[in-house]
């Protein structure tokens, strides 16, 4: 059990910046990321931050992991708010270190609407979030014109008891798919994407830990996912990007030779 926080009123105005942090390289922080984190006194950081990014605290500043990482131990959500709000309540200037951009998957506007419920003084400053950045780092512009009218951000992991994207909508849709969070459900996305109409052949390309020294991926073929997902062993962190957009990525054209070997 975490310990009991402190429940007193404000004293001197502390206040909550939630941060992105980007995708993993610390150099894909913004400017004002970096002038916030230079401020803080205490910071409240995620599994997924890269440690280059704390470097950028002071070396005073209070550091406290509050990963959540799928499917391990992890810190309540609403401890995570009580801790921020005693803390910006103590005065301290708080840094919530996200890993991408807080709004895209990061439970940002919970934390949010938590804060000003609370009468604490929040800012969110954005960051480059996975889904655009982690296809970009392989080739993959999501929105070339020249295959897509738009990109669909979806989770590939429903919130325990929702019913999880419309995949059937999203397969007749046309647009780049990027799902996160959805390498362990490979089989299953796969398979909704198909029965709902999305061709076999469509393009698709898995980006695992984008934008750190461990980044891999691999371009496959829908029909073709689940068993290129196994045979490269990629595993989370990592995105599906789904759609003729994929084409863009070099090399392309010497993976579908063996994409289509993998679907045989
Ligand atoms: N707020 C984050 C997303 C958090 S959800 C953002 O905007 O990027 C966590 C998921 O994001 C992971 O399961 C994975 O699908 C994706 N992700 C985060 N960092 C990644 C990276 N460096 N490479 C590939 N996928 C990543």
């Amino acid at each position: 059990m975490p310990p009991p926080l402190p429940t007193t009123a404000p004293r001197t105005p502390g206040r909550v910046t939630l941060v992105g942090a980007g995708p993993g390289d610390p150099e894909l922080l913004t400017i004002k990321a970096v002038k916030a984190l230079q401020r803080a006194t205490v910071a409240l950081v995620d599994d997924l931050v890269h440690p280059g990014v704390l470097e950028h605290l002071p070396p005073a500043a209070r550091v406290v992991p509050v990963g959540k990482r799928g499917g391990c131990r992890s810190t309540p959500q609403a401890y995570i708010h009580q801790l921020m709000i005693a803390e910006a309540w103590r005065g301290e200037q708080v840094v919530r270190i996200k890993g991408g951009d807080p709004y895209v998957f990061g439970r940002g506007g919970e934390e949010v609407q938590a804060l000003r419920d609370a009468g604490v003084a929040v800012e969110v400053i954005g960051g480059l979030t996975a889904g655009i950045a982690g296809p970009a780092a392989v080739g993959v512009p999501v929105t070339d014109r020249r295959w897509a009218a738009g990109v669909a951000l979806v989770t590939g992991h429903a919130q325990e008891g929702g019913a999880g994207p419309d995949w059937a909508a999203l397969a007749r849709s046309g647009l780049t798919l990027v799902v996160y969070m959805g390498v362990a459900r490979a089989d299953a996305i796969q398979q909704a994407l198909i029965n709902g109409g999305r061709a076999g052949d469509t393009p698709v390309a898995v980006v695992s830990a984008a934008h750190t020294p461990r980044q891999r991926h691999a371009l496959t073929r829908l029909d073709a996912l689940t068993a290129t997902v196994e045979a490269e062993a990629l595993a989370s962190p990592a995105l599906l990007v789904i759609g003729d957009v994929v084409r863009a990525a070099p090399g392309w054209a010497e993976a579908i030779g063996s994409s289509y070997a993998a679907a045989a």
